[in-house]
């Protein structure tokens, strides 16, 4: 057990275990993406650590930018997301794979497929290390998925809570 900001966690997974889903993601996309011209967009701040590792197990030489967002939980249901940095790169005829730390809702996807909807892409598809299927409203397909994870609130390898936590190697669940 640990504690982060107030809060206790439970280890989860291990950093082995995250390491070896995300060796995995990195094998199948330099099979996919081989000879392609790959943009990866990682989504900060939570896909900092996802990023900086898959980039590392990849073969192929992809080009590498972030986004970052800002979501608000208004009093409808519907989250509603701001950027603050946004997209500067040239698009075009490019392939983009988005990177996500985690999906939940799927809100922030829905926003930033909305953002590439009209560029001239060669293609977009999605990876996140983590997804929550119990928690997702969109029908948006998500091409990579490191694993599955149940709707209980995580930390580390990247994910935060009240700002901290995001230094660890291991994934933590919030204890109930
Ligand atoms: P969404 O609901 O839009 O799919 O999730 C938006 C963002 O909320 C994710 O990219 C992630 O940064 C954060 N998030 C979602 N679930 C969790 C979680 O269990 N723990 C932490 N720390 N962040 C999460
Ligand atoms: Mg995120
Ligand atoms: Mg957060």
């Amino acid at each position: 057990m640990i504690k982060v900001a107030d809060k206790h966690f439970e280890e989860y997974l291990t950093a082995d275990q995250i390491q070896s889903c995300v060796r995995q993601l990195a094998q199948q996309l330099d099979k996919d993406f081989a000879d392609k011209n790959l943009l990866i967009l990682g989504i900060l701040n939570g896909s900092f650590m996802f990023v900086a590792d898959l980039v590392k197990y990849m073969t192929i030489d992809p080009e590498i930018s972030f986004l970052k967002f800002a979501s608000y939980e208004g009093t409808s249901s519907k989250g509603e997301v701001k950027d603050l940095i946004g997209i500067n790169e040239d698009l075009t005829d490019k392939h983009i794979l988005i990177v996500e730390d985690i999906v939940d809702s799927g809100t922030t996807l829905g926003h930033i497929l909305e953002l590439l909807k009209n560029k001239k892409t060669a293609s977009i598809s999605t990876a996140t290390l983590f997804f929550k299927p119990e928690a997702y409203k969109q029908n948006i397909e998500l091409q990579y998925v490191g694993k599955e994870i149940p709707n209980v609130f995580v930390v580390g390898y990247g994910m935060d809570y009240q700002g901290k936590g995001r230094n660890l190697t291991g994934l933590y669940q919030l204890k109930p």
